[in-house]
């Protein structure tokens, strides 16, 4: 601690070519303070809410920011052989519900609608800053993979950078647009209606399936139905509708073995740079760590040394149990939170 806390800069990796945000002082991070009979910081009236009045979806500034507006420049003693820049950029939170407990599945259809307006209306307001290249909006949750606070909520880091797994993606539609004048993502949506077997939940405007090429047992992607590059290209009925799929999709987790699941809910979405993504179409995926009722699957040597993923099972059957549990998730759904029209 002391002065290595104070470390705060982003640091190049010239043997992946990846950024790597240094943080000293997130090690400080308080780790469930609930456990420890301390107040959620998330629930109305405590010091970081008590001034916004009533309110139904907040958004904070992240407590212990990876990155920051005012990140000092980096000391000349840091400058050397390795590559290294400010850590500019900015954290936050949306806390979805002042309910302490929960899932998106939990928040009535018309209140989810407005979280989603919340996530385009975020991404549009940082993206516009000069010095931030992407908006990367996530949600994690349980303490499986390490959520720290159970109060529902999301996260936004707004980088000044694109991120290695978007450029990746870029790449691909780009590629494939230029050899087929189409777009990937709407090629792929066509073959998965083709076969069937994958698909989990629909509506007018999004599908939710469980891709061909899925990493985890059931990871779960999210596609808008038109060809659209950022949640805010989407009008006010698409973001309805995305609002009941991510319902849906939470509340399939929570049916599947019949428990509270964890998951990574991440949205991607075109950089805010001002360059020409047209060829990109926005999606929303779904990592769940399980791949049974009780195991976990780990992301460990083969996926961490060398980025091999190993698909434990066959996913046209994962893709069946989620269908089945999303089918009875309906049913509890629909009874006392709104259904789409
Ligand atoms: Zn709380
Ligand atoms: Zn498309
Ligand atoms: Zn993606």
């Amino acid at each position: 601690m002391g002065e290595q806390s104070k470390v705060h800069e982003i640091r190049w990796n010239p043997l992946i070519c990846q950024w790597i945000i240094v943080a000293g002082h997130r090690g400080r991070r308080p780790w469930r303070p609930e456990e420890k009979g301390l107040a959620c910081p998330f629930c109305p009236g405590t010091p970081e809410t008590k001034d916004l009045g009533v309110w139904d979806v907040i958004v904070l500034p992240n407590k212990f920011p990876a990155l920051s507006p005012k990140a000092l420049k980096v000391p000349r003693f840091h400058m050397g052989f390795f590559r290294v820049r400010r850590a500019v950029g900015i954290c936050e939170v949306i806390v979805e519900t002042p309910m302490h407990e929960g899932d998106l599945c939990d928040i009535d259809l018309d209140h989810m609608r407005k979280v989603v307006d919340v996530f385009a209306k975020e991404y549009s307001r940082l993206g516009s800053l000069n010095y931030i290249k992407y908006v990367a909006e996530f949600r994690n949750k349980g303490k499986e993979i390490g959520v720290s606070l159970t109060h529902p909520h999301s996260q936004i880091y707004a980088l000044p950078f694109i991120p290695p797994r978007i450029m990746c993606e870029l790449k691909s539609f780009k590629r494939y647009f230029k050899k087929k004048n189409r777009c990937l993502l709407c090629d792929i949506i066509k073959i998965e209606y083709e076969e069937g077997s994958r698909l989990i939940y629909e509506n007018k405007h999004f599908t939710a399936l469980l891709p061909y090429f899925a990493m985890w047992p059931y990871e779960i992607h999210v596609y808008s139905k038109r060809h659209v590059q950022a949640l805010p290209d989407l009008n006010e009925e698409e973001k309805l509708h995305l609002a009941d799929i991510l319902r849906v999709v939470t509340a399939t987790y929570n049916t599947l073995f019949e428990r509270d699941m964890p998951y990574m809910m991440v949205f991607h979405q075109k950089p805010t740079d001002k360059k020409n993504y047209n060829y990109y179409h926005m999606h929303i995926e779904f990592y769940q760590p399980y791949r049974d009722k009780d195991k976990l699957k780990y992301a460990a040597g083969i996926e961490w040394g060398f980025w091999i993923f190993t698909y434990d099972g066959i996913p046209e059957k994962k893709a069946h149990e989620l269908r089945e549990a999303c089918g009875k998730a309906l049913k509890k759904l629909d009874k006392y939170l709104g259904k789409i029209p």
